[in-house]
Order: structure tokens, then C-alpha cells, then sequence
């Protein structure tokens, strides 16, 4: 019966040593089943470990104890030395007495059952292992350990394959033996024959169990295959592919270096972990890549100088990029959540809220304005934008927003606006000012034509006079104005040059005292020292006096007192500078208005209708021209009512003045100055120049056209001919040319007047002999200056 049993039997007596420990086993009796079971051959007579030198000892251990309890015993024990390595179920028992030490053995090959149990265990702990780990070289490395240690195995790979590009990419591999790396990308259909490509593809495994001996020679693929699996020290593989949607997307391999018979059990458990293997690792990648991606945004967005944040759509935030904490002062964890609330100014709060939501609700893009506390305290004004992240449905999930700082654009719009109303006023006012004289020239005109000049309460002189009067206040109007482009623009030069204040400033008072008499002021000047070496430009010096004064005139009442003073400065933390100062009694300056009369149009509070009317440019032409030689301006004035004191600060230089002073003024002197012959087609013009060169003290006359010039040059022999360039008939060169080529004209000094500047024109003036050359409108002291040199003053 033992003899047709399916279970492997055998009957043995266990041999103790003196110290009754097992020793070894010798084989009494065996069924016929019991050598294809144990691969032991006439073991009958022989001890085990006469067969099996390496026998576990646990086995003679249990049959020890069965030997000596008489105790049966069932276990489920693992022989590596029998049969390739087995798994039993055995039942051990006593057999007839004790002290016979024979135990009889009935057992079952349960190696195939045992291997699937153990590989489902661990491919238990393995789906567990796997769920710990997010990075993909840590979970082949796992998974690959933990085959190794169960299999066996001596190396395992993982391929990504992309076909459409017809790539293998051995991304990682593990040998347990010395072998050349294989890491890298390679022509998929050198990789892999057609064969296991089709395979693989209809998702199954490929299996060699003996490369050498399995695959036929006399192909060249067999040849590689064999070359290949020779340098690695591949004698057994399982490669499964592994596909995605349909898609075949990479390989597993397991190798052993020895020829195996792979178990059912062996290539289950492998194509059980290989599939497990791509969906890990396909979102380990997409972990990995959005981490990359999270972290390339981190730093773009810590770059920028916007603060951005993402927020839900109730309001609270999730993130800010470092700029936000930064400006806010406020650390992450205070940040997010409501915590930006409190960095927004209250009185924009509520209206914050309320956009925001309008925009979760509508889905639409947020843009409004609102002030961000910066975390010394202060408030600046943001644009804030935040775009809307929407789910399938169309729902908000998200807004992304960014503020834009835009404090210095909001106040350089305020000043803009500030400067166009101040512009507009000033259009306003120049049209009032200029309606004025107009108004008053052209009452005077009509009357002269409707009496005929008849009339004898306006009698030609005094029409004249006054007409030149009114014209001789819209020149000064039209001087400031082109005076303040010239210097807003950069074309104001100034001719360096040491010089002394002292008599400059003493000449220009003196100037000015005709009219302050004629107007009912008084004006003092007072000057300790008799010398300030200042270096700059004389005739810009002049104007800024002149304006200073001028307005001394117009802001005082009748019997006002403006007083001028010059002295010396220096304390220790400055150099040396020369103090001007002109204070008067007249109307005073509100506090507040003192910065911004040195503006460009700006005026006190004076009625449009001043008698005296100015454009206020007069300041700002100071304040320049004193900034562009390193000076300084400033006003005091206890307010309304209370006197105004300009002062101004310049440098004083140590050099001497290089030229002998120079009058800028014609202050009339007595007797006669010399003889002008002015000549322009444009009566007016020459008329106005005439009266302006008489009150310089000079005999002037004019003539309208070239022959009448001449011909007056002949008789009356002026020193200076003042001469229109752009005549008809005959031009002012061509004049010019007639004058020289007389005797008496040889010496007569001819000055061109023109409107045009360009150098080319200037050139050519040179070049035709003109004594000197001057711009039209013409200025005052330029004039004055030309005429003192050409006449040797
Ligand atoms: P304008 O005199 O043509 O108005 P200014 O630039 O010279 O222009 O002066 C600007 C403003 O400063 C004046 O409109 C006036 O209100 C004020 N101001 C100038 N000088 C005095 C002064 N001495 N006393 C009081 N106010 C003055």
C-alpha cells in the first residue's frame, strides 16, 4: 500500500551522540514515489548525511524530538539540498518503541503552492512598500532588493520604450555581478527582436530558462542575443512589458546568471510586481516634474517685484511669493489664510472684499486699486489683478492675483494734473495779460484814426509814449516766456567768468530807481563790503536782480520800501559765499505758497486784474538761473501782510576778475552815447528799436528800405548801422556789400538782425563782414552789451 501511495514515505532511526543529540538519520525503508520526491537514490542503509553532507539541521532536529518524545509532529519545512531545493508537508510519528529511535515519515511536494503563498506575502508587502515610497529610484531600488533577496536573482533592469521615437532607455539596473553597465538609450529594434517586440506587446512575458542551450544558433538575432546575455552573465531572464492605454511604455527584467527552471509561481509573482511597477513610477515622474515645475515657478515668482499670492474664492490665501512678505513684513504661516486683510488700508477694505467677489461670482478677471501697508508702516498704492481658475463645471476654484506697485505712477499723475491745472490757469492768464496793453494800443489807435491826430488830448508824443509803454510790457512778457523755455530746455549758456557782485548789483539798483520813483517806492541798497568775487554769468545776474526788483515794485503798496543788501557769509561747514537780499514791507507770502512761486507759472493770490501783471515766470528764471551756478534761493515772509525777504547764496571764487567791469546797462550818462541808423522794412519794429536805443541814451533814427538807408548813412554818418537781414528789393547783405564799398562807409560799424539762428546763417553773416549779429526779439543787454563793444566803450 506504502508502495502506491502519491505521498513520499519512508521509515528512518534517528542516531544520537553520548550527549543524546541528533546527530544523523539512516533510511530503513522508502515507497517507489519517495526518489522522484527527495532525488535520493538507493538511499535504503544510508544516512542522510552520507547523501547530503549539507542537510538543514533543522530536520534532524524534528525527527530527534519525534524519536525521543514519541510526540507526532506536521510541519511545512523547506529542504534546499534535495531535488533542487523542495518545500514538504511532513508527518513525522513514532513507529514500535521508543527507545528504537524510528520514525516513520509520510510526506507531500508542496514546493509550488508554497512559492505562490510566500510570493503573494510578499508581493503584500511590497504594495505596501511601494505606497511609502514617491521617488522612483527608491522604489526600483525596493522592489528590486526584495525580488533579489526571494528569487535569487543576480540582476534586474527597468527600460522605459518610447516606439514612436523607436527608443530603449535603460533607466536602471542592478547586477550582483561584475558586468559592464547598460545604462542608456538605445535603437529599440536592436534591443529586442521582432519577436519578443509582438510578444510583449500582446502583454506577455518573455522567458529563458538557458539562453545558451534554448535559443538555436545560425540567426544573426540569436547571435546578439547570445553575445548580449554572455556579457551580462545572463543565463535566465523574465522581461515583461509594460503597457499604459494601450500603449507600450517599458520593460522589467529579472536575470539570474545561473540556467533556472523559473516556477509558475516565480513568473506570476515577477508580472505581478512588474505591473504594479509603470503606474508608480508614471506618478513618481509627475511628481517629480511638477515639483521641478513648482520650484522653477517658486523662484520665477520670488523674482519679480509683484506680490502674488493664489487664493480661494472666499478670499482666503493658500500662498505669496517672497516679495509679499518682504513688503509686508509678514512671515508665511501670518500671510496666508486672512492674514492680508490686515496689510490692506482700511478705508479700501470693504471695497476690496466686495470687487473680489463680484469677480469669483462672475468668473472674471479682478482689477482694482487698493493701498498696501508696507512694514515700516507706511501705505502704497497697488493695481491688483487676479485671473480665475475654473473646474469643468465652470466653477472658480482658485484666483491667481499679482499687485503692481503704482505709488510713484499715482503721484506723478497728482503732479501732472497739479501742473496742467497750473497750465491752464496760466493760458488764462497770459490771455488776460496780454489783452490788456493790446486793449489799451488799440483804444489809442483808433482814436488817432478817427481824430486824424487832431484830437489834443493825445497828442502824437504821447501817443507814442504810450503805445511804447503798453508795447514795452508785452515784450517783457514774451521775454520771460521764451527766457523760461530757454532754460527749461538746456539752452540757456552761461559764460563762466570770475566777476564782482558788488558794483553789479549796485548798477542794476541804480537802474531800477527811475521806476520805483515813478511808482511811489523806496528803494535802499546797502553793501558793508566792497567786493564779492562771484563766478558766473553777468548778464544772467542782471536778470535775476531785475526780477527780484521788479517785484519788489509790485508787491508793496505806494510808499512801500524795498531794501537791498550784499555781504559776506562763511561759517565753518560752508565756504564762503556772497549773501543777497532783497526785502521789502509789501503784501507778504502766505506760508503755503512759499515753496511754489519758484513753479513755473505759479502766482500768489493776487487778482487777475493787477495793474503791475506778471506771467510768474519771474521766480522760476531766478530759481534757475541761481541753481545753474551752484547758488541757492529761498523767501521769508511772516505771511500775508508782513514784507517778503528773498534771499540768495553764491559761491564766492578766490580768482580776480579778468576784465575790466563792463557797464551791462546803458545808464544814461550826459551827452551823447553815439548815432544809430536802425533799418527795417517793418515800421513798427524799427520805430520800437529807435525809441528803445534813445532811451539807452543813444541818437537813433530809422529807415524802412535799403536805398533810403543808404542814403541816410551818407548824410548823417552813423557809428552803428542796425541792420534787418530780410529785407525785399535790397537785403541787408547786399546793403551791407553798398555800404563798404563807399569811402565813408569803410568804417561804419554795421550790426545784421535776424530770426534766424541756425549756424549755417551765422556763418554766412561772418563771412560778409558784419561787425556783429543779434537775434531777433532783442534783448536788452545783448543789444547794450554789442553796442558798447563795437563802438570801443
Ligand atoms: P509774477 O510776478 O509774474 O506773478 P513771479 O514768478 O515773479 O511771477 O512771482 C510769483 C508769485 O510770487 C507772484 O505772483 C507773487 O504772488 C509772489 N511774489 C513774488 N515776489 C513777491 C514779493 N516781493 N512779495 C509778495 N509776493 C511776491
Amino acid at each position: 500500500m506504502l508502495q502506491h501511495m502519491q505521498q513520499g514515505y519512508s521509515l528512518i532511526e534517528v542516531i544520537f551522540n553520548a550527549q543524546d543529540q541528533p546527530l544523523d538519520y539512516r533510511f530503513l525503508e522508502v515507497n517507489s514515489i519517495f526518489e522522484a520526491q527527495t532525488g535520493l537514490v538507493d538511499a535504503v542503509g544510508k544516512t542522510m548525511r552520507q547523501l547530503r553532507p549539507a542537510h538543514e539541521q533543522h530536520w534532524f532536529e524534528l525527527y530527534g524530538q519525534v524519536a525521543k518524545t514519541g510526540q507526532s509532529v506536521h510541519v511545512e519545512q523547506h529542504a534546499a539540498y534535495l531535488a533542487g531545493g523542495v518545500w514538504y508537508e511532513v508527518f513525522a510519528f513514532p513507529f514500535g518503541e521508543v527507545q528504537n529511535h524510528q520514525v516513520a515519515i509520510l510526506f507531500n511536494d508542496i514546493t509550488e503552492r508554497k512559492q505562490r503563498q510566500i510570493g503573494r506575502e510578499l508581493l503584500i508587502s511590497i504594495t505596501q512598500d511601494l505606497g511609502q515610497l514617491t521617488d522612483e529610484t527608491q522604489i526600483i531600488r525596493s522592489v528590486g532588493a526584495r525580488l533579489a533577496a526571494h528569487l535569487g536573482i543576480t540582476g534586474y533592469h527597468y527600460v522605459d520604450i518610447d516606439e514612436d521615437r523607436d527608443q530603449a532607455t535603460v533607466r536602471h539596473c542592478w547586477h550582483a555581478l561584475d558586468v559592464p553597465p547598460i545604462l542608456g538609450t538605445y535603437p529599440l529594434h536592436a534591443f529586442v527582436s521582432p519577436a519578443a517586440l509582438a510578444n510583449w506587446r500582446a502583454g506577455k512575458p518573455i522567458i529563458f530558462r538557458d539562453i545558451e542551450r534554448e535559443v538555436p544558433d545560425g540567426t544573426a538575432e540569436a547571435a546578439v542575443l547570445k553575445a548580449g546575455a554572455a556579457a551580462q552573465q545572463i543565463s535566465a531572464c523574465i522581461t515583461i512589458g509594460l503597457s499604459q492605454e494601450g500603449k507600450w511604455k517599458a520593460c522589467f527584467a529579472v536575470a539570474d546568471s545561473r540556467p533556472r527552471q523559473w516556477t509558475a509561481g516565480e513568473i506570476e509573482l515577477v508580472e505581478e510586481v512588474a505591473g504594479q511597477l509603470l503606474p508608480r513610477i508614471e506618478r513618481a515622474r509627475a511628481e517629480a516634474a511638477l515639483l521641478t515645475s513648482q520650484k522653477r515657478f517658486e523662484s520665477i515668482a520670488n523674482l519679480v517685484p509683484d506680490l502674488l499670492w493664489d487664493s480661494n474664492p472666499d478670499g482666503s490665501t493658500n500662498w505669496y511669493n517672497q516679495r509679499w512678505l518682504e513688503y509686508t513684513g509678514q512671515r508665511f504661516e501670518e500671510a496666508i489664510g486672512w492674514g492680508w486683510t490686515d496689510a490692506i488700508h482700511p478705508d479700501d477694505q470693504a471695497a476690496s472684499a466686495r470687487r473680489y467677489s463680484q469677480a469669483v461670482e462672475a468668473g472674471t478677471l479682478l482689477r482694482q486699486e487698493h493701498r498696501i501697508r508696507h512694514h515700516d508702516g507706511t501705505y502704497r498704492w497697488f493695481v491688483v489683478k487676479a485671473a480665475p481658475l475654473k473646474d469643468e463645471t465652470g466653477q472658480v476654484v482658485k484666483m491667481y492675483g499679482a499687485a503692481i506697485d503704482i505709488h510713484g505712477l499715482k503721484r506723478l499723475e497728482a503732479t501732472l494734473r497739479e501742473a496742467d491745472r497750473r497750465k491752464d490757469e496760466f493760458i488764462a492768464m497770459l490771455g488776460h495779460e496780454l489783452r490788456n496793453p493790446l486793449a489799451s494800443i488799440s483804444n489809442m489807435l483808433l482814436l488817432l484814426q478817427l481824430t486824424q491826430g487832431a484830437d489834443s488830448s493825445l497828442p502824437y508824443p504821447k501817443a507814442v509814449d504810450q503805445m511804447s509803454r503798453e508795447v514795452g510790457h508785452l515784450n517783457r512778457m514774451v521775454d520771460d516766456l521764451l527766457e523760461v523755455g530757454r532754460i527749461r530746455y538746456g539752452l540757456i549758456q552761461l559764460h563762466k567768468k570770475p566777476f564782482d557782485l558788488v558794483p553789479l548789483v549796485r548798477q542794476t539798483v541804480e537802474l531800477t530807481r527811475y521806476a520805483y520813483a515813478e511808482q511811489q517806492r523806496h528803494l535802499f541798497f546797502a553793501s558793508p563790503v566792497t567786493s564779492l568775487m562771484v563766478l558766473g554769468d553777468e548778464t544772467r545776474l542782471v536778470q535775476v536782480v531785475m526780477n527780484l526788483l521788479t517785484n519788489g515794485l509790485k508787491y508793496t503798496h505806494k510808499g512801500g520800501r524795498v531794501w537791498v543788501s550784499l555781504q559776506r557769509v562763511s561759517d565753518s561747514s560752508l565756504a564762503p559765499q556772497a549773501l543777497l537780499s532783497v526785502k521789502d514791507d509789501g503784501i507778504g507770502i502766505a506760508p503755503e505758497q512759499q515753496q511754489a512761486i519758484f513753479d513755473i507759472f505759479v502766482q500768489g493770490e493776487t487778482p487777475l486784474d493787477r495793474p503791475q501783471g506778471g506771467l510768474g515766470l519771474g521766480l522760476a528764471v531766478v530759481k534757475q538761473l541761481v541753481n545753474l551756478r551752484e547758488g541757492q534761493v529761498a523767501v521769508q515772509s511772516g505771511g500775508e501782510g508782513q514784507g517778503s525777504e528773498f534771499l540768495i547764496h553764491l559761491p564766492l571764487t578766490a580768482q580776480a576778475a579778468v576784465e575790466p567791469e563792463v557797464d551791462l546797462f546803458m545808464v544814461p550818462a550826459a551827452g551823447l552815447q553815439g548815432r544809430v541808423l536802425v533799418v527795417d522794412d517793418n515800421v513798427t519794429i524799427a520805430h520800437s528799436t529807435v525809441r528803445l536805443l534813445k532811451l539807452m541814451g543813444y541818437e537813433a533814427r530809422a529807415r524802412y528800405s535799403g536805398s533810403s538807408a543808404l542814403e541816410e548813412a551818407q548824410q548823417w554818418a552813423p557809428d552803428v548801422v542796425l541792420l534787418d537781414l530780410g529785407m525785399p528789393q535790397m537785403d541787408g547783405f547786399e546793403l551791407n556789400r553798398r555800404l563798404k564799398e563807399q569811402s565813408w562807409g569803410q568804417t561804419m560799424a554795421v550790426i545784421a538782425l535776424t530770426g534766424y539762428g541756425q549756424q549755417a546763417h551765422q556763418l554766412q553773416v561772418k563771412q560778409a563782414g558784419f561787425s556783429g549779429y543779434l537775434l531777433k526779439p532783442l534783448q536788452l543787454a545783448q543789444l547794450s552789451e554789442l553796442l558798447n563793444e563795437v563802438m570801443g566803450r
